[in-house]
This record gives structure tokens, C-alpha cells and sequence, in this order.
């Protein structure tokens, strides 16, 4: 199928971006297209005019500010896996970026659309929320406003922004240099979305330790009770806890899905402490 014809709009500032997205007529942001091209083919989408904010200067900025690393909401997943970004926690940002789909979805897709469009099998969501990133959203009267991640996400293909606003900038804290993390995500093909993910930091220096799970049925799942054991023992809780512990952030889990959040849990802590 094709799309319904939209008009395709360039704005020169976030400002006039906001201006344009709240603008009357059914009208979308566009960052990457990865994931709303296919749903404008196949007619899931049908507005009359796109927004297009991935040239847009104010969002492609990189920074490291002492305490935080900040990144442009169009910085795409490329640029992350080949290292333009400054890590908040060696090497995590670039392994996650890597296993988004393949080269060509990387080469366009943006950090920010991916957050935006609230896929809960994607990536960026379950790694920012274990990292607790913050996101900085332009409104239209040029105010802006901040969400931590475990707060942006409200459910599956839903969000906190409101019409008309953007998503600029998102901002990681930097982790201690003796920070652990691990990331796993099981997938039948490597390029798929997840059917599992499993995400830790552990930084000591930050008291810091938190597991998130993806790819179950909504926003990622923010193990609290897991963190803490992990923090206190240093190691995975027996399967049977981790199991009891999805279902009671998410009674709704099925058997197979449960168990392969649980795999790939232990894998991601073998990843985060290898000798240990
Ligand atoms: C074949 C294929 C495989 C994929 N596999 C994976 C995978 O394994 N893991 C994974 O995580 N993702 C995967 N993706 C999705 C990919 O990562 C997309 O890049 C991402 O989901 C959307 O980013 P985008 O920049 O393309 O956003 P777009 O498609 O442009 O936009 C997505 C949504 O976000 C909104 N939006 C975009 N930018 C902003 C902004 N700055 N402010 C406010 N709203 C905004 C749009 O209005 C739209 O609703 C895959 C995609 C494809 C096509």
C-alpha cells in the first residue's frame, strides 16, 4: 500500500517544530520514519502533514556534562554504535545500539523516535529506564519539561507527551568507574525485536542498582525487590524468585514469556559480573 498524501514540512527551530505539531490539522512528528513509514504504507497512520525535526540543529547536539551525558533526540542508533556519543557507562550505550535491527533501520532510526514510539519490545526504552535517563520535552509556548524515563512511558505504544510537544534531549547520569551493567536480549533472529530483555546497572559509587525488564506486555517492568537482593548478595536470585517477581509486577505474564525474562535475566547478570 502507499500513504495517504501528507504535506512534508522542514521547521528551522524546535520552537516553530512545537508551533507546527499542535497545529489544527492531523499532523505527526516524523524523526527517523522507521517505524512510522510502515505504518504510513500501510494506511496505520494517516495524517495530513509531517513534521520533519531530524535535521534540526537543537536536537542532534551531544554533550557530556560532568554529571550527565546528553543526547539529541535525533541522534541515530548509528551514530551511538559507532561511538559519537561519550559513554555514561563504558561500552553499554554502543552494545544496545548494535542490536537494534540491522545497519539500514540503525543507519535512519533515532534514540528519540525509538522513546517516542513506545514499542515495549524496543531497545532504547528498557536501557534508558536502567539507566534512569530523564527526557527533556519542548512544549509549544517554548517551555520545556523534564520526565524521568520510568515515568515517559505509560503503556504500550503510549506516552506522557501531549500534542504538539517534542522530545529534544535525553539525559543519561554518568555512572562510577567501578559501574557494572548487562543487557540481554533474546530474539530468534539477530535484527528482530525482542521477545525478552533483561537490563542491570549496578554503580556503587551512586548507590545505585536497578533490573528492568522489556519486551513484556507494556512499559518496562522496574524490579525493585530483584535490585535490592542483587545489591545486598551480589548475585541472580534463584529462577523461582525472579519468576515470582515478574508476576507480581505483571500478573498477566504467560508461562514462556516469564521464563524467557528469567533467562535472560541470569544472562544479563553473567554479563554485568562475569568472575563472579
Ligand atoms: C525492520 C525493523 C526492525 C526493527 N528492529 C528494532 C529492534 O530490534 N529494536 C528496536 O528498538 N527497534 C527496532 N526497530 C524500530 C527502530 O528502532 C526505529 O528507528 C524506532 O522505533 C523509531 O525511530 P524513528 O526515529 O525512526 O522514529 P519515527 O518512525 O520517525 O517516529 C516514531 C514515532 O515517534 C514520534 N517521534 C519521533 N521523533 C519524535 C520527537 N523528537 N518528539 C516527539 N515525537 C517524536 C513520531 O511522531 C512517531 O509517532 C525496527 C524497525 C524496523 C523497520
Amino acid at each position: 500500500m502507499k500513504p495517504v498524501a501528507f504535506s512534508h514540512t522542514l521547521p528551522d527551530s524546535v520552537v516553530e517544530a512545537t508551533r507546527l505539531a499542535a497545529g489544527g490539522v492531523d499532523v505527526k512528528i516524523i524523526g527517523g520514519g522507521q517505524s512510522l513509514g510502515p505504518m504510513l504504507n500501510l494506511r496505520l497512520a494517516r495524517p495530513e502533514a509531517l513534521v520533519d525535526v531530524a535535521a534540526l540543529n537543537d536536537l542532534r547536539r551531544i554533550a557530556d556534562t560532568g554529571s550527565h551525558v546528553e543526547i539529541g533526540a535525533t541522534i541515530r542508533h548509528a551514530e551511538i554504535e559507532d561511538g559519537a556519543v561519550p559513554d555514561p557507562i563504558p561500552g553499554m550505550l554502543r552494545h544496545v545500539a548494535g542490536g537494534i535491527a540491522y545497519r539500514a533501520v540503525r543507519n535512519k532510526g533515532t534514540i528519540g523516535g525509538s522513546l517516542c514510539h513506545a514499542d515495549p519490545a524496543a531497545d532504547w526504552v528498557s536501557a534508558m529506564t536502567a539507566l534512569d535517563a530523564t527526557l527533556v520535552i519542548a512544549g509549544q509556548d517554548g517551555s520545556t519539561r523534564e520526565v524521568p524515563m520510568t515515568r515517559f512511558m505509560e503503556g504500550a505504544y503510549r506516552t506522557s507527551l501531549e500534542p504538539g510537544e517534542v522530545l529534544c534531549t535525553i539525559r543519561i547520569p554518568k555512572c562510577g568507574a567501578d559501574a557494572r551493567w548487562g543487557y540481554y536480549k533474546i530474539c530468534r533472529k539477530v535484527g528482530e525485536f525482542a521477545d525478552a530483555i533483561a537490563a542491570t546497572v549496578i554503580d556503587p559509587e551512586r548507590r545505585y542498582c536497578r533490573v528492568v525488564f522489556g519486551a513484556a506486555s507494556g512499559a518496562p517492568l522496574v524490579a525493585r525487590d530483584l535490585a535490592l537482593s542483587l545489591a545486598e548478595t551480589g548475585s541472580a536470585a534463584p529462577q523461582d524468585e525472579v519468576k515470582d517477581a515478574l508476576l507480581t509486577l505483571d500478573p498477566a505474564l504467560d508461562s514462556i514469556k516469564c521464563h524467557q525474562l528469567a533467562v535472560a535475566y541470569a544472562r544479563c547478570l553473567a554479563e554485568a559480573m562475569p568472575n563472579d
